[in-house]
């Protein structure tokens, strides 16, 4: 999405003008509640329901502000949020002089109006179709080249296990299936290093690595898809619909703990034009959890099982969990912490929050 909306450069002139419009000229705060500004917030959202706006990325629609209004804020329309009950709004902070700071924001979009491009009507409704239609095959395409991966590396992965040792007991040893991941590896065409997610679809995703793409509900038949090696993982949700979160969702009490979250937390940390919901790491140098043995973990916790994989708990109150999709990234000989601390820091310079169930880092 982010790769066809145009961004247009503000001169050092039109940063002044704006900040003088804005009654910042001695300091920049936060135009919404009047903290520290660190960063600039999209006044009006450039995405709704996973489309184009048609706002783009120029100086008139953007706003210094903090992190909390960022993140609190979202997509919504800001003036509904600023006097709106979401938590970390201005009126929940309970702001002193709201009406005031409102005043001037209307007073800046007043100033110049921003930029508004109708995509379908500037590119043709021809080609704007053809667009979507080249996103949702490119999302097909990904899932059939995945399962044909997958049966490729079933069958040489039981090949090699009979051939090289006889099956004990229980699942194929990591070896084998490090060794299954390794060759993967090879034909990965770019590596950790020297690639970046655009995080705009799934197959960004997939040209940094990532491969699964497995649903829960398919994972829960068959937990031997995933690689018994360390790496990061990655939990999408590729539903167009707007989602709808549970006031108890199905995951378990561990150690006599509720796992669930207010609704309303739910909805303020929601990333709206997001696909990834939650980004996390199995292993380490020197540790043995595997991508199998924690995403193991986290579904039996998601179905109620009293089991400790607190974070990423949220995603369990989405109505739609078990239609969650979870993709991975083995790292046989890396450090999973570094590659999901890069993940995460890298989803947040895309849409200026964690991705929804990411909760610390
Ligand atoms: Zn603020």
């Amino acid at each position: 999405m982010n790769g066809i909306v145009p961004i247009i450069k503000p001169t050092d002139a039109e940063i002044d003008e704006a900040l003088t419009v804005l009654e910042m000229m001695d300091a920049v705060v936060c135009a919404y509640c009047g903290d520290t500004a660190t960063e600039w917030d999209h006044l009006r959202p450039l995405v709704e329901n996973q489309r184009p706006t048609g706002y783009i990325h120029e100086i008139h629609n953007l706003v210094p502000a903090c992190g909390k209004c960022n993140q609190s804020k979202g997509n919504k329309q800001w003036k509904e949020w600023m006097f709106g009950d979401a938590p970390l709004s201005p009126k929940t902070k309970g702001v002193a002089d709201i009406d005031a700071r409102a005043a001037i924001i209307e007073r800046y979009e007043e100033w110049t109006h921003p930029t508004r491009v109708d995509f379908a009507a500037v590119v043709g409704e021809e080609l704007w179709a053809e667009h979507w239609a080249n996103h949702r095959a490119l999302l097909k395409q990904m899932r059939e080249a995945e399962s044909v991966v997958e049966q490729i590396r079933d069958l040489i992965a039981a090949r090699v296990e009979h051939a090289v040792e006889p099956v004990l007991t229980g699942e194929p040893d990591g070896g084998f299936t490090g060794l299954v991941t390794a060759v993967e590896d090879a034909t990965t065409p770019v590596s950790a290093s020297d690639a970046s997610v655009h995080w705009d679809d799934t197959h960004s995703l997939g040209e940094f690595g990532f491969t699964g793409f497995k649903s829960v509900g398919e994972l829960r038949e068959n937990m031997l898809q995933t690689p018994d090696v360390r790496g990061v993982y990655a939990v999408l949700r590729t539903s167009p619909e707007e989602p709808r979160f549970l006031a108890t969702g199905s995951a378990g009490f561990f150690k006599g703990k509720d796992p669930n979250a207010n609704v309303s937390v739910l909805q303020a940390n929601w990333v709206s034009d997001a696909v990834v919901v939650y980004i996390g790491k199995a292993g380490d140098p020197g540790s043995s959890a595997t991508l199998r043995s924690r995403l193991r973990q986290y579904l039996r916790f998601g179905a109620g099982e009293n089991i400790g994989h607190w974070g990423g708990r949220y995603i369990w109150q989405l109505a739609d969990s078990t239609d969650l999709v979870f993709c991975w990234k083995p790292l046989p000989d890396g450090r999973p912490s570094e590659v999901e601390s890069e993940l995460i820091a890298s989803f947040r310079s895309r849409y200026g929050v964690r991705p929804f169930a990411n909760l610390r880092k």
